[in-house]
């Protein structure tokens, strides 16, 4: 019987007791096909009858699971489950624009989302305009006859918040379709559906995977936008999330909740230090001074700071114990990425005109370990890259 009184989030994530046989876990369903009882249950699927699955590179029982768990927690109606973070933005922006389409995108944008609207979609006659998310008339001056605005928010390099509820509003009136990449907030920081916004993407890689061993992605919309991807580019583009990986997925959105409360509340502390510390010119974090019509519910573990020109980045970096040097985040573990490592990447993204952040600017991802540890490795290393 279904319990009686709405629960919590943490409850509905955690609590899913409830499989084959008494099961807790859920069951991996690695299977390539699925077979029929009856020549009548055959011919009911291919006329659409029946949602018995059929193939699992357009649906798997152990996915599906995943995709409704994650659709309730963002408050839409399905989503989709995708095989990198990528594969789900790249379906969302296909299935919303096409030859002869404007795109408006906001400035620092994850760089292969970039890459993909300014190289890739411009191939196929979709031109893309990089808006200033913090704008709202240049975005308003720019929206007719757009088809699509992108929106990252917070960004993952300077954490810059965009107005959701008044963007999703400007689009809206001038008939544009809306997408976020809601990656660095997680479903449960940010619910930008509820904010009018009609595309949610998510990097699945990141926090709800937590655990830094798999690599997916997810979009969450109306079942209106889901079936145009699932009909249209989906199948044929196969970038489809393996049972497993939805396994791992679904065993880390039990502890997100958790997770996300360790991460708010230790990066958090470390920004407010950091933001005292003499050797620091400034900390970019979303919490430090929030804006009046933040839609965040809370804050999640990356941030960045600029070091003075007297602390040497390579010895910094070299002499952080705790924090390693890596790309991604939202994992258990704590990493540091100098900007400068962008910015000297090869290739056509390599302009700090296009990426407009800082050179001396370092992004860490706060992990799980204790707080006060994380603080010691940073000042230490700060005091080890001064001149001596
Ligand atoms: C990592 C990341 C992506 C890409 O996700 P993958 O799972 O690596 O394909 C997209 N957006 C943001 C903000 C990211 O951090």
């Amino acid at each position: 019987m279904p319990y009686a009184k709405p629960l919590h989030e943490q409850t509905e994530l955690t609590h899913d007791a409830r499989h084959d046989k008494g099961a807790v876990s859920p069951p991996i369903y690695q299977s390539s096909l699925f077979t029929f009882a009856d020549y009548d249950s055959m011919i009911a699927r291919f006329r659409g009858d029946s949602d018995q699955p059929l193939y699992s590179r357009v649906d798997n029982p152990t996915v599906r699971e995943l995709q409704q768990k994650v659709a309730q927690l963002e408050g839409g109606e399905a989503c989709l489950a995708f095989s990198s973070g990528m594969a789900a933005i790249s379906n969302a922006i296909l299935s919303v624009a096409g030859p002869g389409d404007k795109v408006l995108c906001v400035k620092h944008v994850y760089p292969d989302t970039y890459r993909f609207l300014r190289g890739f979609c411009q191939r196929f006659g979709i031109t893309t305009e990089f808006v200033d998310g913090e704008s709202e008339n240049e975005i308003a001056e720019k929206l007719p006859g757009a088809r699509l605005l992108y929106l990252e928010s917070p960004g993952s390099w300077v954490m810059s918040e965009q107005n959701l509820t008044r963007l999703a509003t400007l689009a809206r009136d001038a008939g544009v379709t809306t997408i976020i990449d809601n990656s660095w907030a997680s479903p449960l920081f940010q619910k930008p559906l509820s904010c009018g916004i009609d595309i949610v993407v998510h990097s699945a890689s990141k926090y709800i995977s937590g655990h830094s061993d798999v690599v997916a992605g997810l979009v969450i919309a109306s079942q209106h936008y889901i079936s145009q991807i699932a009909r249209h580019i989906s199948p044929f583009l196969g970038g489809k999330l393996s049972a497993h990986e939805a396994w791992l997925l679904l065993r880390g959105l039990r502890t997100l909740p958790l997770r996300m409360r360790q991460h708010h509340q230790s990066a958090l502390t470390l920004a407010e230090r950091l933001q005292t510390h003499p050797q620091i010119m400034g900390v970019c974090h979303p919490g430090l001074n929030p804006q009046p019509w933040s839609t965040l519910r809370g804050y999640s573990g990356l941030f960045a700071f600029e070091l003075a020109e007297n602390v040497d980045i390579p010895s910094f970096c070299n002499a952080l114990q705790l924090f390693h040097m890596g790309v991604s985040w939202g994992g258990f573990e704590s990493l540091v990425m100098p900007a400068i490592s962008v910015l000297n990447q090869a290739g056509e993204f390599n302009s700090a005109v296009d990426f407009g952040v800082s050179p001396r600017l370092i992004r860490i991802s706060v992990g799980l370990e204790e707080t006060d540890d994380l603080w010691h490795d940073l000042q230490q290393a700060i005091s080890a890259a001064l001149p001596s």
